[in-house]
This record gives C-alpha cells, structure tokens and sequence, in this order.
C-alpha cells in the first residue's frame, strides 16, 4: 500500500482532518470525513500491514454507514454464512441455545480481510495513507491549529486532529493530561486461527469444519468461541479464561503455550477438545480494558479520540471496530453541521452524543461474559438453564443509524455545548469517582432512549 492524504492540497473552504492510525478506526473516520466533502490524510506507523488478528465483527449497524460511504458487498463476502451459531455446555456439548448470528456481531470476519477492503476504499475514494510515518509528540493552543510532529521531525497542522491511534494510544495521554495505564479484565484470551484442511480427516471435529458455523462453549468461569469460515477453510477458537495478571503486556502478537490449553480443556466436549488438539499454535492475550475515561477531546477541543483509543470493547461485546466506525460517522457529522470555524463545538458535541452508547455497548460485554461464566454453576446437575439467560443480548444496537441520531439530538446538545464553551466549563463525560455516568442520554436493555437529568458541572483538565 502506498503512502494517505488526498492528492490535491485542501481548497480554502476544505475543512483540514489529520487522522492518526489507518487500522479500521481509522480508515472508517477516513471515509466518513471524505463523505463531508473533508481533506483527509492519515498517518500510519507500520510500514506494511499484514494480515493480522482473528475473527472481528462488523454488525448492521456499521454496514449502514459504510454503504454510505461505498462499502458494503465486499464486507458481506468476507463474513460467517452460518444463519446461527449453538451456545453449548463445557462437558458434553449439549446445546443449550441457539441464536441468529446476526445477534452477535453481524459479519464475523477475518481482521485482516476487513482491513484490505477498509484501506482499499480508502483510496479508491482518493486519500493515501502515509505509511511508516509515526505521530511523535502533538502541539496545540487556543489561538493556533493543532499540528503533530512526525518521528522524522517533519510538523503537519488541520483543523482537527483525530487520534485513532489504538490501545495504547498516545493521543490518549495528551487528551487526558496523563499516562493511562491499561487495567487487567481479570480474564485472559488464548487465540488460534490456522487452515482447516486437516482437521476434515478427524472424525470427532470434522463436522464442526463441513461448513461455516459458529459454537460457543460455557463453562464455570471460562468460555471457549469457535468460528470456521471458508467453509471449513480456516478455522478460529479464543478461549476465555480467568486470570489476574500483575504486570499486563497489551500485546496482540505474544505466543501462547498450546500445552497449558490442552490442560484447561482436557475435560471438555471431545469435539472441541479434538480440534484443539490439532492446533499448531496460538496466541495468549491478555484482555485489557480500560476503565471510561471523562473527556475524549484535549484542552483546546481541537483533538480528538476515536476507536480503541477511547472506547476498547471486549470481545463478547463484538461491537470494537462497529463502535469505531459509529464515532467516524458521528464525529464527521458534528464537525459538517458546526462548520468549519466551530471545531469545539463539533467535538464537545461528538463525545456527548456517543459516550452513553458506547459504554452501553461495552457493558453488553461484560454482562454477556458473565453470564456465561456463572450460569452453569448456580443450576443443579441434569438441570438445564433457561435459554434466554445464556443468549447475546446485541440485538438492539443493530437498527442504530448514527448519523440519523447526530441530526436529531443536534440541536438540543450543540445549545448545552454552546453554554459550556462560553462559561469554560465543560461537563465530563463519567466521574471516575462515583462512576457516575454524566452523558446526557442512556439506553436500557430494550434499546429505548431515557434522558438523563442535566449533570452537574465540573471542571475539566
Ligand atoms: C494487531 C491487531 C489485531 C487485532 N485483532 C483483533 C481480532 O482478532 N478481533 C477483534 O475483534 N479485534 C481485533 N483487534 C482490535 C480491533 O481491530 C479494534 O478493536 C477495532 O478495529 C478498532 O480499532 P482502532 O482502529 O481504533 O485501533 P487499532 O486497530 O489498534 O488501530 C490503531 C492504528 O494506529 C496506528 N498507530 C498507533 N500509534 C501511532 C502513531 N503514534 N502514529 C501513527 N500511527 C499509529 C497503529 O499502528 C494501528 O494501525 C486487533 C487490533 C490490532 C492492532
């Protein structure tokens, strides 16, 4: 892939957008800002992007806005045909439920092939990521457009800067005024993804490789994903275990000891215990998270956080780079109707408007995980569980259109913005104290829409 900005120099009227990190966060920003007729160019730190990570999920309600923006086909051929996926015990196998995929994550694809068709769009649509050029340090004041500094020495200035730059995100730091460290889920991953040729050949696993399908096995404190694609092609597990770590590497390329995952599922179903059996290797994760943070816009409300870097998500909330690509779509929006001179008030707006549905979406994550991991345990033996307590409850974030809910609550939330600009004052958006959520608008379980009273002030940064 050759280095992104568009080709042209920005037009006068052109708002400027620096986007920093080209990962499918980053290039669905890319695409959202163009779609608002924006000069784009991203920086990119890696030279040359692989084909990394597992399965990921794309759920309708980021396909909505992708279409938008000239992607849609190719993202649907990429994912799982299976129409459902088997929730199971741990020990036998039985099947306890069974839901739509459509429940989970929508599309449950590779990363990497997703990435391709992200980046692909990117410049088809005319902007170049820059690659191996890697953001160094950032400068910004109230009188001034914030400009970042690149490894290479080399300053660039826009009118906004986006950091989508990640877990470990450095924009992160500037934003919040200090180093973030990543907390411990309490839980770990073991990841495998290899060709499912071989495993065809194995009476016990090959049904599970005839054919697209996705299982999931529950057990106490443990559960254990399985997606094949390709029909039967390639092959996925993650295993989720308990596990408390002092010291958490955030590393998506650390090799995982095969030997310790045989021992935790040794006692397992033998069809998944088989298929294990036959991978070569795997990765160990370790799931961080990140507590919510109060404010995803720095001082000068002119940088601004998207994706991972202020909203990571756990796998069971399937909804990572969905949520990434509603923040694109709803940050680009904000910044059109503000217009060009009003980027603070474009990106105090943004943050309001997707704050209580990001952590509600983070939430699903932990509530489904968690039910998944006690339920078996609180039941008697032979007793089985009610299926609606260990199915995905993701349903009601799929119908979301989130530029249609931009236009909507834009005028109610830009005049209490417009009032926090003037006063200096701006609420933020969680109290890490009483972990009170301040933003404006909540969502319950059934996806209804429940205005929260106006917060009380507080004085950020
Ligand atoms: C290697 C990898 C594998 C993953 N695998 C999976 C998976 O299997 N399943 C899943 O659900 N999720 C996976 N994820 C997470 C998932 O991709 C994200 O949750 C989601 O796509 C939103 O990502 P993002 O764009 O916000 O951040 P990321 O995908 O992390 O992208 C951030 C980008 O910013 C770049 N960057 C960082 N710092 C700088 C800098 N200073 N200057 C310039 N560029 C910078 C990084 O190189 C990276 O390309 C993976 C992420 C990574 C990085």
């Amino acid at each position: 892939m050759a280095s992104s900005q568009h080709a042209d120099p920005p037009r006068p009227d052109q708002l400027r957008v620096i986007i920093i990190g080209a990962g499918l966060g980053g290039c669905a920003a890319a695409m959202a800002m163009h779609h608002q007729g924006f000069h784009v160019t991203i920086f990119e730190k890696i030279r040359k992007f692989d084909r990394l990570g597992d399965s990921l999920g794309l759920g309708e309600n980021a396909l909505r806005l992708l279409k938008r923006w000239g992607l849609h086909d190719q993202l649907i051929e990429i994912g799982n045909k299976s129409p459902n996926m088997q929730i199971r015990r741990w020990d036998t196998g039985e099947i306890l439920a069974v839901q739509p995929l459509m429940d989970m994550a929508g599309y449950i694809g590779h990363r990497g092939d997703y990435h391709v068709e992200f980046l692909k769009q990117v410049e088809k649509l005319g902007m170049t990521v820059r690659m191996g050029h890697k953001v160094v340090e950032f400068h910004e004041a109230f009188s001034t457009s914030p400009s970042v500094v690149l490894a290479d020495g080399r300053t660039f200035t826009a009118d906004i800067i986006i950091g989508a730059d990640g877990i470990k995100s450095q924009t992160r730091e500037l934003v919040l005024g200090f180093a973030d460290k990543p907390k411990s889920s309490g839980y770990a991953c073991y990841r495998a993804y290899f060709k499912g040729a071989h495993l065809k050949t194995i009476p016990l696993c090959a049904p599970l490789v005839q054919q697209d399908c996705v299982n999931i096995w529950i057990g106490h404190d443990m559960h254990l994903v399985q997606n094949t694609l390709r029909n039967g092609e390639e092959f996925n597990w993650i295993l989720t275990h308990k596990e408390s770590v002092a010291e958490i590497p955030e590393s998506w390329f650390q090799p995982g000891n095969m030997e310790d995952v045989r021992e935790l599922v040794k006692q397992w179903d033998p069809m998944i215990v088989a298929a294990v059996n036959e991978t070569p290797a795997c990765l160990d994760w370790k799931i961080c998270y990140r507590d919510p943070i109060p404010t995803w816009v720095s001082k000068t409300h002119t940088i601004a956080l998207l994706g991972d870097s202020c909203h990571p998500h756990l796998p069971t909330s399937a909804q990572g780079a969905s949520q990434a690509t509603e923040s694109g779509a709803v940050l680009a929006l904000c910044l059109k109707l503000a217009g060009k001179d009003h980027v603070p008030l474009a990106t105090r707006v943004y943050e309001k408007l997707r704050f209580s549905r990001v952590r509600q979406a983070q939430l699903n994550g932990e509530d489904v995980r968690d039910r998944w991991h006690g339920t078996l345990r609180q039941l008697d033996d032979g007793e089985k569980p009610d299926p609606d307590q260990v199915k995905i409850k993701n349903r009601w974030l799929y119908p979301f259109d989130a530029e249609a809910d931009t236009r909507e609550r834009w005028e109610s939330i830009s005049a209490m913005v417009r009032k926090e600009l003037e006063s200096g004052v701006i609420t933020p958006l969680f109290d890490p104290i009483t972990g009170d959520r301040l933003a404006l608008i909540q969502h319950d379980a059934m996806g209804q829409r429940k205005d929260l009273p106006l917060p009380a002030e507080v004085v950020v940064g």
